[in-house]
């Protein structure tokens, strides 16, 4: 029997919605040509949801066909009017809140405080990227007499795969500035998670978005995630994920049109102690860097380096505050932690907690799935960890801290930028010279001082080394969804 291309979803809380299941494109549910399905599991408790419509590459042409079609006018209109469509967009994502959020928590797991943030960061970032659509501008250049100079921002018709850690949150940091540059797009959630994304095509209809502008489709990473990276009708791709898959999207962007890349990648970020931090303001800001959403966080904080002066205090400080977290039930509004993403996701976390005993670190707390349904884990702190060991080399992507004991500045800064990542970093301090000193020294793309996970929709984010490049949010990302034209005009002057 045939999948509807609407189903009625039933969420724990007992609220009921009507869920797109098909192919958003040219502002249509629609479906792709094989009519293929799969099947979405909820990891709160490991039923499934519901199935949603696979995209095929031949799916992923028909979307690029319209998001070409719809560039035609799109790049060409008004600011004002996309301007309009943003702000319109950021109103009913805050109207949606609650549902969205549920839907959110339902498909990732994460739970529902976390999820409203996620909702309050969309909306927020919409909101800022309607005010930059009449300011991305070009220059004039002066070159003396005889020239007109200018340049020109060129819109972009992009492809974007985004990660199921942030399906609401990194949506939105793909889809503002394709809206707010002109440019248009085709972008694929990540298979686990792709419900919120394909409500938001709804929202997008009702903000008037013209048909085309931003297409949405389900799929998995191969072929369909593949098929957006070698298109060759695209002119960028932006992708957020792991960096072994950054990789691949980068070769094949580089084999089939040379389009443009920008890549968010992963990270093994140290959040830093020193004997003269604020201990107790400091505890807060370690669970928040590893223990938020999970640990499903590119930038969390997963090795934390504290100075031997305080490291016993700090240690025991943040194993009493772990285990004071609330975990469970991800729509109970005070819980902190809700469940991992996946089974798959949830037995690769529990490999490295493995592998941190076998190469003899110190199991402070937690370790364990816990006994009941669904993919939640324990909050784990691993102390005396060796830098080298492979929990403090890898990207865990889940709620396991790596903790390392160091003497001296320079040695911190040493171990900080000893990693093959560098996304982020934090520095906990109250002197402002070290603050500065060792912010100066460390290679990450973003520094935090006296705070972690601390986002604002006009600060910038993105990674140096293997944690990728390009930038998202604030000025920084209207470079990536541009390409600068240069005009150069011979001026004579005119006989009479
Ligand atoms: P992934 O990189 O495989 O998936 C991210 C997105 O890329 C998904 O939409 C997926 O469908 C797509 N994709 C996968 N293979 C592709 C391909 N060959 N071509 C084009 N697109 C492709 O991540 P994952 O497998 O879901 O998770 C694995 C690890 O990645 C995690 O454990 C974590 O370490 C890391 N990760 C990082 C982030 C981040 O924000 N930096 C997000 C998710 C996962």
């Amino acid at each position: 029997q045939e999948l509807p291309l609407h189903v009625t979803v039933k969420i724990p809380t007992g609220t009921e919605y009507q869920q797109p299941t098909g192919l958003f494109i040219n502002n249509e549910f629609v479906y792709p040509k094989q009519k293929r399905t799969f099947k979405v599991i909820s990891p709160v408790n490991e039923e499934e949801i519901t199935s949603v419509y696979e995209a095929l590459p031949e799916d992923v042409d028909v979307a690029v066909e319209a998001a070409r079609e719809a560039y035609k006018s799109w790049s060409v209109a008004h600011p004002s009017k996309r301007a309009a469509v943003l702000y319109k967009l950021a109103e009913l994502v805050e109207k949606n809140a609650t549902l969205l959020s549920e839907i959110e928590t339902f498909d990732n797991g994460k739970s529902v405080s976390n999820s409203r943030g996620d909702v309050a960061l969309t909306a927020a970032y919409f909101r800022s990227c309607a005010g930059w659509c009449d300011k991305i501008k070009g220059n004039l250049i002066n070159t003396g007499e005889g020239y007109l100079n200018y340049t020109q921002r060129v819109p972009l018709v992009c492809g974007q795969i985004i990660p199921w850690n942030f399906p609401l949150a990194m949506l939105s940091w793909k889809l503002g500035p394709v809206l707010a540059s002109g440019s248009t797009t085709v972008l694929k959630s990540a298979e686990n998670t792709p419900l919120s994304a394909l409500y938001i095509g709804k929202l997008l209809v009702e903000a008037g978005m013209p048909k085309g502008v931003v297409n949405i489709i389900s799929g998995y990473g191969n072929p369909t995630g593949a098929a957006i990276a070698s298109h060759p009708k695209l002119d960028k791709v932006a992708f957020t994920g792991s960096t072994a898959v950054g990789k691949l999207i980068m070769k094949a962007a580089a084999e089939s049109n040379l389009k443009k890349v920008t890549l968010e990648l992963g990270g093994k970020s140290p959040n830093i102690i020193f004997n003269d931090a604020d201990v107790d303001a400091t505890i807060q800001h370690l669970i928040n860097a590893i223990f938020y959403n999970s640990g499903e966080v590119c930038c969390a904080g997963s090795r934390i380096l504290i100075q031997s002066g305080v490291y016993d205090q700090v240690v025991a400080k943040f194993k009493a505050a772990t285990e004071k977290i609330k975990l469970g039930d991800p729509f109970d509004p005070e819980t902190f932690m809700g469940s991992q993403v996946s089974e798959v996701q949830l037995s690769k976390i529990l490999s490295y907690i493995e592998a941190g005993k076998e190469q003899g670190a110190k199991l402070i707390t937690g370790g364990k799935r816990c006994d009941k349904k669904g993919f939640f884990l324990q909050p784990t702190i691993f102390a005396d960890v060796d830098n080298n060991m492979r929990i403090a080399k890898e990207e865990i992507f889940g709620p396991v801290v790596s903790v390392i004991k160091f003497e001296t500045v320079e040695e911190a800064i040493e171990l900080a930028n000893n990693t093959e990542y560098g996304l982020a970093a934090a520095i906990h301090t109250l002197d402002i010279n070290k603050a500065v000193h060792v912010s100066n020294n460390i290679t990450a793309g973003t520094v935090w001082v006296n705070t972690y996970n601390d986002f604002d929709v006009m600060v910038p984010f993105g990674g140096f080394h293997s944690s990728g490049f390009g930038r998202e949010m604030g000025e920084e990302v209207f470079q990536e969804y541009t390409q600068i034209k240069a005009v150069r005009m011979k001026i004579n002057k005119p006989d009479s």
